[in-house]
């Protein structure tokens, strides 16, 4: 039902910035055909292995999680990366799909926990909103001068005002595997 969601659209975004209301306009002269939308799902119940037997589930597959915090692609890619190292310094297929599990599923369970967490908090609305916008504000300050959300960098980050952002996860250079194995 394009036109309906271009009216959902409207009636959302009418007020914001003038660059929006051209975006509308423009799926409105097309009668909204060209809008797509889609629901979102998320994997309600953590799975308890992602291995079974010589099979092993990597990305959405294993964690799929709402998009609040922007790191589904980026965990299927880590998930890939440790796989293959696994599976390059293990002789056994089984223990090295083992290690891929211990080394892979509580952090990204942690991470789609806290993404659902994310996606209740913004999708909050009224009357809570504004207690949840005066708790962002407060988390985001705190954070700030504690380095919990700007976490303590070692260098000093180029063009920042505050410490750089210190990712909790490893990134693909600290992952003692041989990169090729993304292209080969
Ligand atoms: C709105 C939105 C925004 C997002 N933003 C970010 C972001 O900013 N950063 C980030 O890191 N992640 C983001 N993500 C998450 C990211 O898109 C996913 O985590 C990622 O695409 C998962 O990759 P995947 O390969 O595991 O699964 P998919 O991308 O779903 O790939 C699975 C593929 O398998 C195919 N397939 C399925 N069944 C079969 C079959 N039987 N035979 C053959 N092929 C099959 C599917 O067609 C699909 O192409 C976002 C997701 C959404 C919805």
């Amino acid at each position: 039902m394009p036109g309906g969601d271009l009216a959902v659209l409207q009636r959302h975004f009418g007020a914001w910035h003038p660059g929006l209301h051209r975006v509308l306009d423009r799926a409105a002269e097309g009668g909204g055909a060209g809008i797509s939308r889609n629901d979102l799902y998320d994997l309600a119940e953590p799975l308890p292995s992602y291995v079974s037997g010589r099979v092993a589930l990597i990305g959405d597959a294993a964690h799929a999680m709402t998009p609040d915090l922007g790191r589904g692609a980026c965990e299927a890619l880590i998930d890939a990366v440790t796989l293959a190292g696994e599976l390059t310094a293990r002789a056994r297929v089984e223990d090295a799909l083992a290690a891929y599990d211990t080394a892979r599923r509580r952090p990204t369970q942690r991470l789609a926990r806290a993404a659902r967490l994310m996606n209740r908090a913004v999708h909050t609305r009224r009357p809570l909103a504004p207690v949840r916008n005066a708790a962002m504000r407060l988390f985001l300050t705190v954070g700030r001068t504690t380095g919990v959300t700007h976490g303590r960098a070692q260098a000093p980050c180029p063009g920042c005002r505050g410490p750089a952002v210190v990712s909790a996860v490893p990134s693909l250079a600290d992952l003692d595997v041989d990169r090729r194995v993304l292209v080969d």
